[in-house]
């Protein structure tokens, strides 16, 4: 039985539906054709992704200021659960794309509500236009009223832990050019067994219109089709830190907290990019400095 079956049937005796789904990273996936943002789309009145959303095609944030860790894992992997525990240790702000589409989606006179309530009942991406912008802008104005007063904090300098993104390749593509380099991806891995138990149990009190059972199957497949292509690319990259997060949550922490730390001091006491090895990552030259540099 795979795992879409499983997810099926635990949400209904129905006989399981024809949908099928693919281990192959590269596959290409049937269902992730996007609509286009509109070019000309209805009058907002509030405002929070302009309504032609368009892109900037140069860096809008210093990456010697802006730190930004992307958090990337299948549905139900735990990485709210660990960002949340980032954001009070080491002062972090942690933007959830899926939470910055949800807030778009329900504020009145969004231009792209609609549109981001269907592409999230369909488990798919929502276009890469809407989801940056909307996460650049979560970063501007954060950077404008610091959540802190910490060093990290200091001087136009921020932290930024932005989980569930990005999600496809035109993504974190983009993101690089348009808003700043992303420094490592933190990538919870486990099994898709405990990624359903989890999500159904979660699905009880969440009130999530895609904690059910299409939904999640549609999610699932999208993660192994669409997303995991940037996880192997940003492996390739050695830019992962791969971590196991099938253990109970402060296990997984405290495997969390090595990483960082390790980067953290790494950043304090290197002046060039870093090159940590790990069991599971090493970082490559390439990437952005780790952290901004304490003052
Ligand atoms: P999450 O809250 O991370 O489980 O995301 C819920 C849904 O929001 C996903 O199934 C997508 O439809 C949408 N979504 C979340 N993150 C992204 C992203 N980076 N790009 C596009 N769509 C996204």
């Amino acid at each position: 039985m795979t795992v879409i079956d499983k997810v099926k049937s635990a949400f209904t005796s129905d006989s399981p539906e024809t949908t099928t789904t693919s281990t192959q990273s590269n596959a290409t996936p049937s269902h992730t054709e996007e609509k286009n943002v509109p070019s000309h789309p209805k009058e907002s009145n509030a405002k929070s992704v302009p309504e032609t959303a368009v892109l900037s095609d140069k860096a809008v944030f210093d990456q010697n200021k802006v730190t930004v860790i992307f958090v990337l894992g299948g549905p139900g992997a735990g990485k709210g659960t660990q960002c949340e525990k980032l954001v009070n240790d080491y002062k972090f702000k942690h933007l959830s794309a899926g939470d910055l589409l949800r807030e778009e989606r329900n504020r009145p006179g969004s231009t792209y509500g609609e549109l981001i309530t269907e592409y999230i009942r369909e488990g798919k991406i929502v276009p890469q236009e809407v989801t940056i912008k909307l996460l650049e802008n979560a970063m501007s104005s954060t950077l404008a009223s610091p959540p802190n007063t910490t060093n990290e904090w200091l001087n136009g300098k921020g932290r930024f832990l932005i989980d569930g993104f990005p999600r496809k390749m035109d993504q974190a593509l983009k993101f690089d050019e348009s808003v700043v380099k992303s420094s490592f991806v933190l990538f919870f891995s486990t099994n898709e067994n405990i990624l359903l138990e989890r999500l159904l149990e979660r699905g009880k009190t969440s009130g999530r219109d895609d904690d059910n059972k299409e939904s999640i199957v549609k999610r699932f497949r999208t993660f192994v089709e669409t997303s995991m292509p940037v996880v192997d690319y940003y492996r390739k990259l050695g830019k992962v830190v791969e971590i196991d997060s099938s253990p109970p949550i402060d296990e997984v922490y405290e495997k969390v907290k090595i990483e960082i730390d390790q980067r953290l001091n790494s950043s304090s006491t290197q002046t060039s990019n870093t090159t940590q090895s790990t069991s599971t990552t090493n970082a490559s030259n390439d990437a952005a400095p780790i952290l901004a540099p304490a003052i």
